[in-house]
């Protein structure tokens, strides 16, 4: 039995869903207390709890404690069962981070798996669904799997509603190889608004030009969806390389101006293109989970997040695994070594 202080390092929900997967990995049960200790309203809240009970559903799993609000919970996997589920959180939480928790086992079962979930798509401080489509997927494929995702509805804050499909088909998984970028191929920026002003989206646009200032005027457009997904706002800021397509965003929130939303998520993106890395801020920690799983393999990134510092602790902890990061000219090197 693991024991996890919740509160330690990032101290957020990220621990809690990667223990769940480790678990159901590795068959270690774990309990975890101060859970999400580092966050303004620490405790399981709503995507949590309906993350959980999905490692449970596809695990085999039991599980005490769970409940929102809940501090503390013990966790004891059982068998990993591929098969067709349907999740639903039922508020905006992120639809991603429920698939973030059962992904890798369900990718590494013994048969095909497909899965309906439904909450939140594009919503702040989670993957949007095109970051994992264009980004997370593209790497985990060619690892061996096949996983393709579909968005069928959109779910903004703080209405939710939308709707994933996601199709897994296994295999044993491969060493990540992620070291170079290679050719740039296109860049683009979309601003999407739904049953809120389409005037929002122009000057979110024009924030982000601001800051990619190189980049055609081609590559900035609006979408406007119809109003019953709204109310919502989210901007995506896209950069295709031959080797990696990584995607920066921004989801409109009441009282905080699109421009600086925009500008951000900008900014963000130029720190990424200036840095010569493979894999920027967010996809560094969403491949340390396969990458152990696959017993090897490399990538470049960005500045080491807390996130990653955070993965990386409890995935040695589960699987006795060792990442060293090194620093290189404009980016650093994560490998598992052991
Ligand atoms: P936590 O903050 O502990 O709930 O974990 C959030 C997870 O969502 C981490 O895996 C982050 O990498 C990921 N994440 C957060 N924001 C974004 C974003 N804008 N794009 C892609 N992934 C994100």
């Amino acid at each position: 039995m693991i024991i996890i202080d919740g509160s330690e390092g990032e101290g957020g929900g990220q621990v809690l869903r990667y223990a769940c997967a480790l678990a159901l990995l590795t068959g270690t049960p774990f309990t975890i207390e101060n859970i999400r200790g580092q966050r303004e309203k620490p405790g399981l809240m709503r995507q949590h709890v309906t993350a959980i009970e999905a490692a449970c559903v596809i695990g085999g799993a039991e599980c005490s404690g769970l409940a929102v609000g809940s501090n503390s919970i013990s966790f004891r996997p059982g068998r990993v069962t591929p098969g067709d589920y349907h999740f639903a959180v039922g508020t905006a939480g992120s639809t991603g981070l429920v698939l973030q928790t059962i992904l890798v086992p369900l990718m590494t079962a013994d048969a095909p798996s497909h899965l309906v979930i439904e909450g939140g798509t594009h919503a702040m401080a989670a993957p949007p669904f095109e970051f994992i489509k264009r980004t997370l997927l593209p790497v985990i494929n060619r690892m061996g799997p096949a996983v393709s995702a579909r968005l069928v509805r959109h779910g903004f804050f703080p209405r939710g509603g939308g709707r994933i499909e996601i199709d897994i088909a296994p295999a044993p998984l491969r060493p990540i190889e992620g070291i170079e970028r290679g050719a740039a191929l296109s860049v683009q920026a979309t601003a999407i608004v739904a049953g809120i002003p389409l005037d929002i989206a122009d000057r979110e646009l024009k924030a982000a030009r601001k800051n990619l200032a190189d980049w055609p005027a081609e590559a900035f457009a609006t979408r406007q969806l119809p109003a019953d997904q709204g109310p919502g706002n989210a901007l995506l800021i896209e950069a295709r390389y031959e080797q990696v397509t990584e995607i920066m965003s921004a989801f409109g929130k009441l009282g905080i101006p699109a421009e600086r939303l925009a500008t951000t998520a900008a900014r963000r993106m130029a720190g990424y293109l200036a840095s010569n890395a493979f894999a920027g801020p967010y996809l560094q920690d969403q491949l340390l989970l396969p990458m152990a799983v696959a017993r090897g393999g490399a990538f470049t990134t960005v500045k080491l997040s807390e996130h990653s510092r955070t993965a990386m602790a409890l995935i040695e902890r589960f699987t006795g695994s060792r990442f060293r990061v090194s620093a290189q000219a404009d980016r650093h090197l994560v490998e598992l070594i052991a």
